[in-house]
């Protein structure tokens, strides 16, 4: 039975930020996530081949860490959201200083402000000709989004994800945002965590690519996740490495789902199997009634 009770103060240790890149198409968000990457002091450590399992997390210099879901736009963001599973605790709005707002810009802005989220302006492109910031924090102060360099409090940060230019500053500026939010969560208890995807590998069968929100998941738990049930057999990291357990915050892939679930989908730790079993049948027939009444006359 997963601990109900609301977490004591005591137990709650801070954990790394969890970002979501958003912006107009072609402005720079792929490119700024791979140029993020390369900052993670870990890489290449352990030899295991950099995979995309939908979020990825940098270690830095001074050993802190940073999430970044790495499924770029609007769309991955509100459907998570839609699905109750609210897991980005900062938003990098991506601007190209050469094209400046578009429509996908501002559709950005919306999403984060109804969603609550803080918000960072990295000005890409910066290395172009063209390149314009001004314009840019000009246009945006039209949306309500009024930046430090207008007098308001939005942080903005001038960036070329091409040259790896005002990375470290973009850096910097989350961990100030994440310093004021005091984002924390209790290792110790049984885990839970939100399915960011899920597919069927051929080898390895169902695989999920989890974020812990709370808890530690290990190897060996055994859990509920949507409508499957499972017990974790490995738990793999960006990076390709295998691991005991992962951390809140922490985007791993879970092997050893009963089935694939979806993304959105809650995992949640519990006691034994029979009881995840139970679980994963009541919300099976759950499933399957919605389904049936849903069915067109
Ligand atoms: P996305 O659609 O937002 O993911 O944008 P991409 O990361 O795919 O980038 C779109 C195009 O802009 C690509 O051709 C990139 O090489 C280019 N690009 C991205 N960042 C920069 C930058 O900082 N400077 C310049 N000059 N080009 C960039």
């Amino acid at each position: 039975q997963i601990d109900d009770a609301v977490d004591e103060d005591v137990a709650l240790q801070p954990r790394p930020p969890v970002v979501t890149i958003m912006g107009h198409v072609d402005h720079g968000k792929t490119s700024l996530l791979d140029a993020l990457r390369g900052t993670d002091v870990v890489k290449g450590e352990a030899g295991g081949i950099t995979q995309h399992i939908g979020a990825y997390q940098v270690t830095l210099k001074d050993k802190s860490k940073i999430t970044f879901l790495d499924t770029p736009g609007h769309e991955a963001f509100t459907a998570m959201r839609a699905r109750g599973a609210d897991v980005t605790d900062i938003v990098v709005l991506v601007v190209a200083a050469d094209d400046g707002l578009m429509p996908q810009t501002i559709e950005a802005i919306n999403h984060t402000k109804a969603a609550g989220k803080p918000m960072i302006v990295a000005i890409n492109k910066i290395d172009k000709h063209e390149a314009n910031a001004q314009r840019v924090r000009e246009r945006l102060l039209e949306h309500e989004v009024i930046v430090e360099q207008m007098g308001g409090d939005v942080q903005d940060v001038e960036v070329s994800a091409l040259k790896k230019t005002g990375l470290d500053e973009l850096i910097e500026k989350i961990q100030l945002q994440a310093e004021l939010m005091e984002l924390k969560a209790n290792p110790d208890r049984a885990a839970e965590g939100s399915v960011l995807e899920a597919k069927l590998d051929k080898g390895r069968g169902p695989v999920a690519t989890v974020l812990v929100t709370r808890g530690t998941l290990k190897v060996g738990d055994v859990f509920v996740v949507g409508a499957e049930s499972g017990k974790v057999r490995a738990l793999v990291d960006d990076k390709g490495r295998q691991l005991k357990q992962a951390e809140p915050s922490m985007p791993v892939e879970v092997l050893g789902i009963s089935g694939t679930p979806s993304a959105g989908d809650q995992l949640q730790v519990v006691e034994n199997e029979a009881r995840a079993r139970e679980v994963a049948e009541y919300r099976q027939g759950v499933l399957l009634q919605k389904r049936t009444t849903a069915a067109p006359a």
